[in-house]
Order: C-alpha cells, then structure tokens, then sequence
C-alpha cells in the first residue's frame, strides 16, 4: 500500500478503505486518539485506536516523539476540530522515544529552550510553521528573479579581499595557529598561508556579481555571507543568507522599484501559499502580544501587516528629509532617543529607522540619497559631492531590511574615493577594470533572507528563523 503523507490524507474529499501513514506522535490522549504529525502540514492527523484490539506493551510504546506507521480506514470524523480521521487497523513501532527525556513535551516551551534543542524544535507547530515558509520563500526568490529574466550566480565565499569588510571578516587559514610563519618583519607570513596570501570569508558578493552584471544583464546570487561584528542583537547573525540582485543599465529609482516590487511578489507569493502556517503564527503572535503592555503592542495582526505590505506603496523619503523630521520628534526633544539626532550628517541607528517606520510613517520606507562618508565607498557620487545614491529599505518590526545603490560608474571618481579610504587598487583591480572597458549606470542591493523570514513570520529573534544560528560565543550543532 502506498504510504501518504498527512498533508494529502487531510486534503482527500472521499473516504478510502485502506490507508497507511507514518510520522511521530504528538500526542496520545486517553488511550484512544493518537495525534500524528509528519511535517507536510502544521495539521495532525487524529488516528482513533480501539484498544481492546492492540497489546498493551504496545500501546505503552506509543509516545510523544516515537517514530510510527499506522494504517487503518480513512472515515469521516465523528469528532470537531477535522473532517477526517483514521480508524487503526494496525500499528507499528519504528523508533521509540523516551517520555521521561523527550524534549519536546506537549505544552509551551520558551523560545530560549528550544533554542538549546534546535535539533528537535521543528517538532513543535512554531519551528515547523516557520521551516516551512522559509523554504516557501526561498523558492518565491528564485521564482521571482527566473520569470524576470535574471541569472542565477553563485558568488565566492572565500574571498582575497578585504576592501568591504574590514575588521567584520572571518579570517581562513591552514596556518598553524600556534607557530606561524613570519616574515622578515616579524609579521605573519601569509604568502605561505594556502592561497598564498590573506583570505577571509565573504561579507558579501556584490563586487562580484557587478562583474556578472556587466556582461549577462540582470544578475543575482543567494548565498551565505559572514559577519564577524560583535553585535549580539536581534537581528544579526555570525552567518546569514543574503539576496543580491545586480542590473546593468538600471538607476537608483529602478533600483528601488526592483526592491520594492520584488519583496511584494515574494510576500504575496507566501500568503497564497502558506495559509495554515500563517494562520497559525497570526494567532501565536496575537496571543504573545496580549501579554505586552498596549503602548507596545503591534497595530496589526501578522497576516494584515503582510497584506498592508503587498498592497500600499512602500514611502520614499530622502536622508535630509529623514533627519529633518527625526530632529524634529518627541523622543528627539524630550532626549528619549540613546542616540539625540543634532545634524545632518549622524548616521542613522535602529531606534531612528524604527521611529521612521512605525511611528512617523507607520508603512515600509525607503530612505535614499545618505551622506557619502557613513557609506561604502562603490557608491555613487550624487553631484552635490556630499550625497550617495544609497538606499535603505526599512519595515516594521525590522529595521533595514534592504541596503542597496547605484553603484559608482566613473573610473576616476571611484579612484578617489578608493585612495581616500586607503583602498589599494592592485586588490579590487577588476573591479576597476568594469569602469574602464563598456562601463554603464548599474545598480543593486543586498537583502538579507533572514530578516525577511522574520518578517513574513512574525518571529522577533533572528535566531529563530534559521536552523542552527551562529552567533558570538555560540556555533553548537
Ligand atoms: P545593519 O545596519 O542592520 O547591521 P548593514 O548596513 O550592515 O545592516 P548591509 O551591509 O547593507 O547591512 O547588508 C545588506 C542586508 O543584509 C541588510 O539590509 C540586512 O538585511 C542583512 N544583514 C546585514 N548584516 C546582517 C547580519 N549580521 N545578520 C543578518 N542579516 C544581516
Ligand atoms: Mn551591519
């Protein structure tokens, strides 16, 4: 017989003689009704069992966490809650579990312990919801960017340059850590390190994406990057996947309009087809935020916010605009902020951009146009000499999602902004060499897929959206 999953027992329409299930036990209640989960839906199927037909030794093995296969009839349930069940014919051990040490108990954990035990947390309705849009999601970029007619590329992880990340960067060596080499400096002699020079993992493959983007047009890769900044908040992690889309001819308003259009296609992809998951976290995150004071409580429910996403206009607002209202607001005045905004030119914190999106705004903001000098330094020079053509992508709950620019076209401009920076040219000579042969307006951003799920979830710790975070002090699993 052919084994089903739970997800296409519960969509079937008719009932069926003979069906055969496997997956792990939720629960067991009363002897009689076994709730059993395989992780194709957040929905478990209930398996009534007639016990007087079953061993008792048997039926003591059925607990929470044990791996079974169970078949029986597929009927029209008696009982509220789902509108079929299976009536057990037969049932079978496959791994036992343990109810004194099982984890994953049926009641409510915290999030702090289930981090402890992200081996098994997707056992558990939140994990599983979350896991399953994630994947949802990832699918919807690579959706996205196909029927939009870009390539898919896979940028470098270890990278010879350290031009982006200084100081954030995972070094990788095979150099013995206790004697290395020197040279006649005294210095670490990384010419005899493996690739023969200093190599770090990638903080992201922008730079060369843009190379893909001035040849086949409209490029983006998904891949891993690497921080090694001692933030240890929310929202960051050691290890994270990040989207980057690259176009060649396409200005900072494409830009925007890519990033906007892009994230709103993923999300509406996400709500047609993860109905039950986010049912499910609307009504966690609801019951969370009963707990909170009202003052903090969110204005919407999680499905609303992402209808309120798809739907309304994200708003663009330049940085001098954005520091003229943030000077001007109550928590400026009455000192609220950690960071007081006094003029123009302060780079802009989380508090700030949070003000900005769910206070002033209260929808999805686009800033543009930032300072030069708290930018990198491949940004495009606007002709007042003093501005960027940045922008930063900033949603509620969030913070910056998005980071992006035109980035800079002109050979001698970004010359100078190399040499200002003390950027060698021998290490990003390719880099110049786009400028040099066929260069053209080019664009593209960075989003980081993590913060995304975090959004589309409602989840409010970035370690909770992906398997096995990575974090200072912290690499288990
Ligand atoms: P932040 O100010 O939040 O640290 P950033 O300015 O360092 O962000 P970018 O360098 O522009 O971010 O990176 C592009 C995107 O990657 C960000 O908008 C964000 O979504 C994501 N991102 C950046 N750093 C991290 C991190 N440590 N963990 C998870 N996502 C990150
Ligand atoms: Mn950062």
């Amino acid at each position: 017989m052919n084994t089903k999953s739970v997800s296409e027992l519960l969509e079937q329409d008719v009932t069926l003689q003979q069906v055969s299930v496997k997956g792990w036990v939720r629960t067991f209640r009363a002897n009689r009704f076994i709730a059993l989960n395989d992780g194709s839906t957040i929905n478990n199927i209930q398996c009534v069992v007639d016990f007087e037909n079953f061993d008792e030794a048997l039926l003591k093995r059925i607990t929470t966490g044990a791996a079974i296969h169970i078949e029986g009839e597929l009927v029209e349930s008696q009982g509220k809650g789902q509108n079929v069940e299976i009536v057990v014919s037969s049932i079978e051990v496959l791994g036992d579990s343990d109810p004194e040490t099982y984890p994953i108990q049926p009641k409510k954990h915290t999030f702090e312990f289930l981090r402890e035990n992200a081996h098994l947390r997707t056992r558990t309705n939140t994990f599983s919801a979350v896991m399953r849009i994630k994947s949802t999601l990832s699918f919807a970029v690579h959706k996205y960017f196909t029927e939009n007619g870009f390539y898919n590329m896979h940028t470098p992880m270890i990278t010879g340059s350290d031009a982006e990340g200084a100081g954030e960067m995972f070094r990788i060596t095979t150099l013995d850590a206790k004697n290395p080499p020197l040279d006649e400096n005294g210095d670490v002699d990384f010419k005899q390190d493996f690739f023969g020079k200093e190599a770090n993992l990638t903080v992201s493959g922008q730079l060369e994406a843009e190379t893909y983007a001035m040849s086949l047009g409209k490029v983006y890769t998904f891949g891993p990057t690497f921080r090694a900044e001692n933030s240890n908040t929310s929202r960051h992690l050691a290890e994270f996947w990040m989207i980057e889309p690259e176009v060649a001819f396409m200005d900072l308003a494409g830009n925007m309009d890519l990033a906007e259009d892009f994230i709103k296609s993923v999300i509406s992809y996400v709500l047609e087809h993860n109905q039950e998951d986010l049912k499910f976290l609307d009504e966690r995150l609801f019951n969370e935020e009963k707990s909170k004071p009202q003052t903090e409580r969110s204005e919407m429910r999680l499905i609303e916010k992402l209808k309120f996403v798809t739907d309304n206009n994200f708003k663009r607002v330049s940085y001098t605009e954005a520091i003229d209202i943030l000077r001007n607001s109550k928590p400026n005045k009455k000192k609220k902020f950690k960071y007081l905004i006094n003029e123009w030119g302060a780079d802009l914190q989380s508090e700030h951009e949070r003000f900005l999106v769910e206070k002033h705004f209260k929808c999805p903001v686009i800033l543009f146009d930032y300072p030069a000098n708290i930018k990198a330094f491949y940004m495009r020079l606007n002709d007042d000499e003093k501005t960027v053509r940045a922008m930063d992508v900033l949603f509620p709950g969030i913070g910056e999602i998005i980071g992006g620019s035109q980035r800079e076209e002109r050979l001698d401009v970004l010359k100078q902004k190399m040499a200002a920076l003390d950027i060698p040219e021998e290490e990003l000579w390719w880099y110049l060499d786009l400028r040099k042969y066929g260069t053209a307006v080019h664009s593209g951003f960075g989003l980081g897929f993590e913060r995304l799920v975090m959004f589309a979830t409602g989840m409010s710790n970035i370690r909770d959206v992906i398997p096995y975070p990575r974090t200072p002090q912290n690499a288990e699993f």
